[in-house]
């Protein structure tokens, strides 16, 4: 397979498929090297773009919804946050943002994932902890469920028998100790039965009910649906969410929604899945490989070497752009030392280089709370080129997007798929001259 493309993207989550996405409208050739499914994959399915920086703890239905004033608020706050970063670099995050979301959401329904239609407000959803949280966009089989619309609706938390991970009974509980005193449910929950599922993972259990529980399942809820919004474990379909909701609908049951999830997460393959079908669509070569070292001369990015199928290959490209993720995804790793891999790019928290940096220093006591280790990644100039130990630009033809970047708490901030977007656009913009 020939390897010269003019934008090789290395990562295929959120920011490389939107950056890859985006840069594909030039009619630039493009290729994703990825060596596997990363965070995207198991995020709840739901994005998160801002949550109030301002918001006060204990009074979390206080916090304002309205993400364009929060992320213009953090990114005032954080001069580390990419949105800061951006604005720093003279674009208007909270505007850019709002464009991106139109895009891949365009982008994602037409490869049939439907999503909510954005707003300028977070939706408060329900997740199988017995909270809730604000996220910005949702797929539409989640943000059916937003509890503001909800107010004063009698909410059934749908369990299923045999599935330990979404215990109805105490989210429902759960809510009511929380909320329902402020007008939200009230919540009661239900047990249903999904025929051939005899105990397992949320997976199983989507499997059981696509391959012949749909229709049956249907009919055991037709008692209690009316007047009430039932809301499912996040099982609702693991790659043809559409189809499950059409066939409730068809056999009646009208008012659902699912919640959102924690991993492993149906919710969030979809959306992987979904951005894999919308890059092959749109002629975007993927390999999956993974990526070794590159060489640069003269601040300039020439190829990378990459061991695709056991062997070593050599891609070559016009422009680069870097989306490999953080630790889970292994963009940025801590073993023994900080460190980004694949082109040995210093790692940053906050204004500090850290390497061999103890890491006991970078936590907190609680397992809970803002870990200063969880905004480490590297740091970019405004337009998204990374910046070496000098702070300079690394390679005039590099950029880099998404959970690699530093300031910010891709998995705790309320911001994570936000961020990865945006940056993943601009990214994807820069890359191939676009605009
Ligand atoms: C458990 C969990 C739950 C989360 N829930 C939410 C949520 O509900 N809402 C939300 O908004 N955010 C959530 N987040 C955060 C969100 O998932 C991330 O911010 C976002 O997915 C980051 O996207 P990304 O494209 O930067 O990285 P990733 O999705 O991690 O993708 C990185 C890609 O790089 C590839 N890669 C890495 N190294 C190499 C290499 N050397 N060669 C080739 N390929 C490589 C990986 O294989 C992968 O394809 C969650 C995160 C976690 C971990």
């Amino acid at each position: 397979m020939d390897k010269k493309f003019d934008i090789v993207v290395i990562g295929s989550g959120m920011a490389g498929a939107v950056a890859a996405l985006k840069a594909v409208d030039s009619g630039k050739k493009i290729a994703v090297i990825r060596k596997g499914y990363g965070s995207t994959a198991l995020s709840s399915g739901a994005i998160d773009l801002a949550a109030d920086p301002l918001g006060v703890s204990g009074q979390p239905l206080e916090d304002s919804r309205e993400w364009q004033k929060n992320v213009r608020e953090i990114a005032r706050r954080d001069e580390f946050h990419p949105y800061a970063v951006l604005a720093a670099g003279g674009y208007a995050p909270d505007l850019e943002l709002a464009q991106a979301l139109n895009f891949i959401y365009r982008e994602l329904q037409g490869v049939g994932l439907p999503l909510f239609p954005v707003t300028g407000r977070n939706l408060t959803l329900v997740n199988p902890l017995g909270g809730f949280k604000f996220t910005g966009l949702a797929q539409e089989s989640q943000g059916k469920g937003d509890l503001e619309k909800l107010k004063g609706k009698k909410t059934v938390i749908l369990g299923v028998k045999n599935l330990p991970d979404f215990p109805a009974d105490y989210i429902a509980r759960a809510l009511n100790d929380s909320i329902g005193s402020q007008g939200y449910g009230p919540f009661s929950s239900q047990e249903i039965e999904i025929p051939g599922f005899g105990g397992g993972t949320t997976f199983e259990a989507a499997a059981a009910l696509e391959s012949e529980g749909v229709e049956k399942v249907a009919s055991l809820l037709a008692g209690i649906s009316a007047g009430r919004h039932l809301i499912f474990p996040p099982i609702l379909g693991a790659l043809r969410s559409w189809e499950v909701t059409e066939t409730l609908q068809k056999s009646g049951v009208l008012d659902f929604s699912e919640s959102l999830a924690v991993p492993t997460s149906i919710p969030g393959y979809r959306l992987q899945a979904a951005l894999d079908r919308a890059l092959e669509k749109r002629g975007v070569s993927i390999l999956n490989g993974r990526v070794i070292s590159a060489t640069v001369a003269d601040h300039r990015l020439h190829s990378l070497e990459a061991e695709i199928q056991g062997q070593k290959e050599k891609m070559e490209g016009q422009n680069f752009i870097l989306a490999t993720g953080k630790y889970l995804s292994g963009g940025i790793e801590r073993d023994r030392v900080f460190r980004e891999p694949v082109f040995d790019l210093p790692v940053f928290i906050g204004e500090k280089p850290v390497k061999e940096d103890f890491i006991k220093d970078f936590l907190l006591r609680e397992a809970l709370g803002p870990h200063p280790a969880f905004r480490a990644g590297i740091r970019v100039n405004g337009k998204l080129n990374p910046l070496n130990r000098s702070k300079q630009v690394f390679a005039e033809n590099l950029w880099a997007a998404g959970s690699i970047l530093a300031g910010y708490d891709s998995t705790g901030d309320g911001a994570g798929l936000g961020v990865a977007i945006l940056t993943g656009f601009k990214a994807g913009l820069e890359a191939s001259g676009g605009s």
